[in-house]
């Protein structure tokens, strides 16, 4: 049988898609998902952001560790915007240039509909598998910036999905059990649930180790920090 679930017995468990982008908030998302006895089917989208690489590997690891079904990882291309994720030609602020106490909300690192598109492509492939959840880690840390990750979307999508299938099929409901967290909540949930938070990635840059000068990482020290969880991650 492929990768994809198809064509597959029965399974004993009911499933869900996890949306990962090999961040803490995903895995974290993930890791209850997983909790709460679904067979996880982790789900990367590559859309030209710098980290891809990072990102892949990361969640190759995590799948492993939280024993999901599958790993899949679709590429396609969101840089229209020249987005700072995604093109040398955007400045990336970092150091001094962050201030993650008032974030913008005109962040460069904008990836135009991101959250729109990479649902609908977790959606999709939830349909395909027979999902009944697919897992995102949206919050309200990043929903300062990104109006892709608040309540209000999440209620808009979720109609849109029943809409969506094809009349065989029991429409997927995108669950958020982040939305209100910020992000030392969801390094201290992540750290009592034994989330592996050691094989998170979270910076935009692609180094060997986490840059430590870019806002992911300045969000993620900050998160442990607050946490009072002892950071595991090797900073430049
Ligand atoms: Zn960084």
């Amino acid at each position: 049988m492929g990768d994809d679930g198809l064509n597959r017995p029965k399974a004993i468990r009911p499933k869900a898609v996890c949306l990962c982008s090999g961040g803490m908030d995903s895995t974290v998302a993930a890791t209850i998902a997983k909790g709460e006895g679904y067979e996880i089917y982790l789900f990367h989208v590559g859309y030209g952001q710098k980290a891809e690489r990072k990102e892949l590997e990361a969640v190759t690891r995590i799948a492993r560790v939280l024993e999901a079904r599958t790993m899949k990882a679709v590429h396609t291309d969101l840089f229209w915007n020249l987005s700072a994720l995604t093109t040398a030609k955007a400045h990336l602020p970092v150091g001094d240039e962050v201030d993650i106490q008032n974030p913008s909300s005109t962040p460069p690192t904008w990836v135009c509909c991101r959250n729109l598109v990479l649902g609908s492509m977790a959606a999709a492939y939830a349909e395909a598998v027979g999902a009944e959840k697919v897992y995102v880690g949206f919050n309200a840390e990043e929903a300062r910036s990104y109006p892709d990750n608040r309540p209000e979307f999440v209620e808009r999508f979720n109609p849109l999905l029943e809409k969506s299938v094809a009349s065989f099929s029991r429409p997927p409901v995108i669950e958020a059990p982040l939305i209100s967290l910020f992000k030392s909540d969801i390094v201290s949930l992540g750290a009592k649930l034994g989330a592996p938070l050691e094989l998170t990635w979270s910076c935009y840059l692609e180094g060997e180790t986490h840059c430590g000068e870019c806002e992911a990482c300045q969000h993620r020290m900050r998160g442990f920090e607050e946490a009072g969880v002892v950071d595991p991650t090797g900073y430049r």
